[in-house]
């Protein structure tokens, strides 16, 4: 094979071109980001490609610049798929699945794990309550185990855990430590099994792990434990294989225990106090919204917290505590509605943690619908107009139902 460099200058002016409609599909996959507390993040995994036979390519000859053919055909080749018929141990995982899917904590654990199964391991996920994850095998889980669960039910998850700690008999668990339940699970299951946990770890290496202390300013460096409550970014998420995720079940006969905490339900919140970085659902403003009270009337029947790009709170309409971006604050909603807001990367930097984006805007072409998962193309007002029609509605039908 000739080993001249050949370019393709059609793809390489596509490429720079942030108008043209194949531009995203002609950029190389992120290098650099910043993670959702602040730390720079590089991926690089995202350099070069997969070649056909499913191994990485690094082409440093600067011949890839643009070079979009080759990146198009990585994302379609097969991952090698990764099996551990007769696993020689387990390493257990107990992600928290908000909203019934796995999160980027989730999978950050999962690569943990895998580094910690290697190649004679494996993963076993074990998911409560309702499961609407279809990407375990993408994730590194190489055995899952559901289990039925509803409401805050922390005695009986970890009392399943033990029925699982004694079939499978982990050579580690692994829970996020995290407000999404798997810090105060993961304390629980520490007690109930008499272990010491490593918490808030986000480094292992050599048989020592490393782990944040003394209010965040300190590393504790300890030899690792059988339980381990991991960080966000403690390692890469599973990218380069695929797994088995093969269902497996805990004895049927198993007892349940009886429930001393009754859940009463989750106790409503006023999200217009919600400090935004704690914010779960956020509508957020920008230049192109003229009405600021359907704004708030909008956020409000929504029962969102409300958010602004830079431009809306130096034009007033929003006080700055609520930007949102590099200046502003960084913010980790698991939906993120952006109405009236072009995008500037300085903005999507502070919304690199949001887990769902969703765009309003006039502009079919602007960076805010680029980086959305669902996009609206239309006037903001009317949107807006019809959401707190369709959510009035909603609540008449809902008393309705219930008188
Ligand atoms: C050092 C520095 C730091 C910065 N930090 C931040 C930051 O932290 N956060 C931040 O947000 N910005 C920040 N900026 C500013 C940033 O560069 C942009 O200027 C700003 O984000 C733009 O705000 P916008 O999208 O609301 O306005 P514009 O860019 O004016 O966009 C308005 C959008 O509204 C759409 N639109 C107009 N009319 C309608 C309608 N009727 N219905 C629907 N859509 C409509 C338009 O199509 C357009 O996309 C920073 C800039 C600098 C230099």
């Amino acid at each position: 094979m000739s080993d001249i460099i050949r370019r393709d200058p059609r793809a390489e002016w596509i490429a720079r071109n942030r108008l043209h409609p194949l531009h995203a599909a002609m950029q190389p996959a992120s290098a650099s980001w910043m993670g959702p507390n602040g730390v720079l993040r590089k991926n690089v995994h995202g350099l070069g490609f997969i070649g056909p036979n499913g191994i990485k390519r690094i082409d440093r000859s600067g011949a890839q610049q643009g070079g979009t053919v080759k990146r198009a055909a990585s994302e379609q080749v097969q991952l090698p798929l990764h099996q551990v018929p007769a696993p020689a141990f387990y390493i257990c995982v107990v992600p928290d699945m908000a909203g019934g899917r796995l999160a980027s904590h989730d999978r950050d654990v999962l690569g943990l794990a895998r580094q910690l199964a290697g190649s004679d391991g494996a993963v076993l996920a074990v998911v409560f309550g309702e499961c609407k994850e279809t990407a375990f095998a993408r994730a590194g889980v190489d055995r899952l185990l559901l289990l039925d669960s509803e409401g805050y039910a922390p005695e009986q998850r970890v009392h399943d855990l033990r029925a699982v700690d004694n079939q499978f008999a982990p050579r580690h668990w692994l829970l996020p430590d995290s407000r999404n339940g798997g810090a105060e699970l993961g304390r629980r299951l520490a007690a109930s099994l008499g272990q010491r946990p490593a918490t808030r770890v986000w480094q292992i290496k050599d048989g020592t792990c490393l782990g944040r202390a003394g209010a965040g300013l300190q590393d504790l460096a300890q030899p690792l434990p059988r339980l381990i409550l991991a960080a966000a970014e403690c390692a890469e998420p599973v990218s380069e294989t695929l797994h088995e995720a093969l269902p497996v079940q805990l004895p049927t006969d198993a007892p349940r225990c009886l429930p001393r905490i009754e859940d009463l339900g989750a106790v409503a919140v006023d999200p217009a106090a919600t400090p935004m970085a704690e914010a779960e659902f956020i509508l957020s403003g920008g230049n192109g919204i003229k009405d600021w009270g359907l704004f708030h009337r909008a956020a409000a029947a929504l029962g969102a917290t409300e958010g602004a790009s830079r431009v809306a709170v130096d034009d007033g309409f929003m006080g700055r505590e609520r930007q949102v971006g590099a200046s502003g604050t960084w913010v980790t909603a698991r939906v993120y509605v952006a109405v009236g807001i072009s995008g500037a990367i300085q903005h999507l930097q502070g919304i690199g943690g949001c887990d769902k984006v969703v765009a309003i805007n006039l502009d079919p072409g602007c960076d805010m619908i680029k980086r959305a998962d669902l996009s609206v193309i239309g006037d903001g007002a009317a949107i807006l107009q019809a959401l707190i029609a369709a959510v009035d509605n909603w609540r008449k039908s809902a008393r309705r139902d219930a008188a």
